[in-house]
């Protein structure tokens, strides 16, 4: 049987990376489309032998042109960091819509599944707890964090829009926080700044008091519900991220734990709009995809301690 073609934008980053290794090796051809603005050809180094790995440096705010079939689009392509989206936000809010706009008329052209990366960032600082998709959100629109949070919700309603107009099988997994290895050491996110502050000895920085939460999910278990949701039926958004929910002081003192280090905290300026407390309800993916996560956050910070120590150690923040 012919192979599955899969474009995937923002393939070169942390999530996609990892993506396109899985769909090679369920049997996949993938074709990564990435402007290289915050992922690195380093992530995809190991893939680029790979006759069925077609990289292609574009950016997919452009017309984007694909010869031949294709079966799935995927559409990552996005800064995703807080501090990537804030030096960012125009390009953020660029590939947000005319990004978006683009991918889903290549899916239309091919009569492709489409599959958008949406974020938990759409529930904005909720106050609704924990968030079942039902939820519309709390976003400041004019706030910092607004170029990032308004252009996934873009995102998720011209998906809708051609899903309803256009007939296009589309999904939408809505992501919460994930890390684990390929992060970059300075993409300012919280478990790549504390893992090397304290492979370093340095003070881990805690914003505010540390007393907001957030629920982290490992890699391994993102990529294996983002697989299981593009393979579904189900064309209204769905929460992926693990329910275990934890105060960012205490991931500052477990991180210190797990990496025997030294090191003290220290509390700075709580930014803008930082969510008070992020936790998903699951229950939507755990009944429709089968799908919840298996590594626990100890588990999965002790894998990526490793790797930081043995890949980025001597990286600078
Ligand atoms: P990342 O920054 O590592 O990857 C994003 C990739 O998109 C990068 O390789 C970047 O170069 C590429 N890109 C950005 N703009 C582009 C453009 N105009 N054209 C082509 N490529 C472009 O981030 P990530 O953590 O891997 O996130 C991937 C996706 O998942 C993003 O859409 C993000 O919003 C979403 N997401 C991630 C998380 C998380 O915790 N990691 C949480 C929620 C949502
Ligand atoms: N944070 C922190 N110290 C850091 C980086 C982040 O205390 O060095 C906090 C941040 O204020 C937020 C949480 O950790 O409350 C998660 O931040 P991150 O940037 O990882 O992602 P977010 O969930 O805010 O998008």
């Amino acid at each position: 049987m012919a192979k599955k073609i899969t474009v995937i934008t923002g393939g070169a980053g942390f999530i996609g990376s990892h993506l396109c290794e899985r769909l090679l090796n369920e049997g996949f051809k993938v074709i990564c489309l990435d402007n290289l603005i915050t992922g690195s050809l380093e992530n995809i180094s190991s893939l680029l032998k790979d006759k069925n790995f077609h990289f292609i440096k574009h950016d997919v705010t452009k017309y984007i042109k694909i010869k031949g079939r294709v079966d799935y689009v995927l559409h990552l392509a996005s800064p995703a960091s807080p501090q990537d989206y804030l030096k960012l936000p125009i390009q953020t809010l660029k590939v947000g819509s005319l990004g978006t706009h683009n991918s889903l008329g290549l899916a239309k052209e091919k009569k492709a599944i489409f599959l958008l990366a949406s974020t938990s960032e759409v529930y904005g600082d909720p106050l609704v707890h924990p968030q079942t998709e039902n939820y519309w959100g709390n976003v400041n629109p004019v706030g910092l964090r607004g170029a990032y949070d308004e252009s996934k919700r873009f995102s998720e309603a011209i998906t809708m829009a051609y899903h309803r107009v256009h007939r296009i099988d589309t999904k939408i997994a809505r992501i919460f926080n994930t890390y684990g290895e390929r992060m970059r050491i300075d993409d300012g996110r919280v478990i790549p700044n504390f893992i090397y502050q304290a492979i370093n000895n340095q003070p881990l920085t805690v914003y505010g008091r540390g007393t907001q939460t957030r629920s982290f999910c490992y890699i391994s278990d993102m990529i294996e519900g983002l697989f299981r949701l593009m393979l579904s039926k189900l064309n209204e958004p769905v929460n992926l991220g693990n329910p275990f929910e934890f105060r960012i002081i205490d991931l500052a003192y477990l991180v210190i734990r797990l990496a025997k280090s030294k090191s003290k905290i220290v509390f700075k300026k709580l930014p803008q709009d930082d969510p008070v407390r992020r936790k998903p309800d699951i229950t939507k993916a755990k009944k429709f995809l089968k799908w919840e996560p298996k590594v626990n956050l100890e588990e999965g910070l002790l894998f990526t301690i490793d790797w930081f120590k043995n890949n980025r150690k001597e990286a600078s923040l």
